[in-house]
């Protein structure tokens, strides 16, 4: 069984994002960049599949800019054996994104698909289920638990107030939430040994794709700063606050 793994460079998570000055996005100038989180526990899941002998192939697939060969790297490290990347310099809408995947999936013709539930930096969480309609595949999202059981996947997936497990038949889609793995540190002999795994490099030209936006950002604004807050010593101290304040008349 073959698995697609898309993979996502994203401003770092413990990076405080800062607003650019005119107010037109994050400002990503020497800003540090990652894989992002949920697709490091896609890529674990992946792996952890093939040690089990259930998978025998992992394809990364990355669409960025040049330097999204370095978060292909990463995943390569950790234990994919080759790579995609889909290089533009453009800001890809997760529509876009879906139809590029669909096309590689025609392609590579893999039996799942798993992604993260959503990319931290615009917080879509749409990829995969576009995918997923785009083929007409089975999609269990926001994966705690995934197991492969011959032709089929079940997927615990964490919804509210509780977990459900629903059976996809193969081919299907996987969207990972948080709790499904802790990914595994490449290690240095895997990060030299990454370095000579295939890398394709494509265009998403090649795959006859309009990746042209279909959204404009009008405005991008920092939250508004919380004011502190006051301790009270006594129950009759906060409800003479909650008047002054106006929150209770
Ligand atoms: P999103 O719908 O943007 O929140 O992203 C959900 C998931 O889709 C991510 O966790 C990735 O697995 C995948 N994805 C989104 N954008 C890209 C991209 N540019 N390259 C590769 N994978 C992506």
């Amino acid at each position: 069984m073959k698995l697609l793994v898309p993979v996502k460079r994203v401003i770092d998570y413990n990076v405080k994002p800062r607003v650019k000055a005119d107010g037109t996005g994050v400002d990503l100038a020497n800003v540090k960049m990652s894989m992002n989180p949920f697709d490091e526990i896609a890529v674990e899941e992946a792996i952890r599949l093939k040690e089990k002998g259930l998978a025998t192939e992992i394809v990364a697939v990355s669409i960025g800019p040049a330097k999204a060969q370095e978060t292909l790297r990463t995943a390569l490290a950790m234990g994919a054996d080759r790579a995609i990347l889909v290089q533009t310099d453009a800001d890809v809408e997760p529509l876009a994104v879906a139809k590029l995947l669909q096309k590689i999936v025609e392609e590579e013709q893999p039996q799942l698909v798993i992604l993260g539930k959503q990319a931290i930096d615009d917080d879509s969480n749409q990829t995969g289920q576009m995918l997923g309609a785009l083929l007409g595949w089975g999609q269990g999202t926001f994966a705690s638990k995934v197991e492969v059981d011959g032709q089929a996947v079940s997927v615990t997936r964490e919804v509210d107030g509780g977990l459900e497990t629903v059976k996809l038949n193969l081919p299907a889609i996987v969207t990972t939430d948080l709790r499904l793995n802790e990914p595994r540190y490449a290690s240095l002999p895997n990060i030299m040994k990454a370095k000579s795994k295939l890398l394709a490099q494509k265009t998403p030209e090649d795959y006859g794709v309009d990746i042209a936006p279909r959204l404009s950002i009008l405005k991008v604004v920092e939250p508004s700063k919380r004011q502190a807050g006051v301790k009270v010593g006594s129950v009759d101290e906060l409800i003479d606050k909650l008047r002054e304040t106006g929150v209770v008349g």
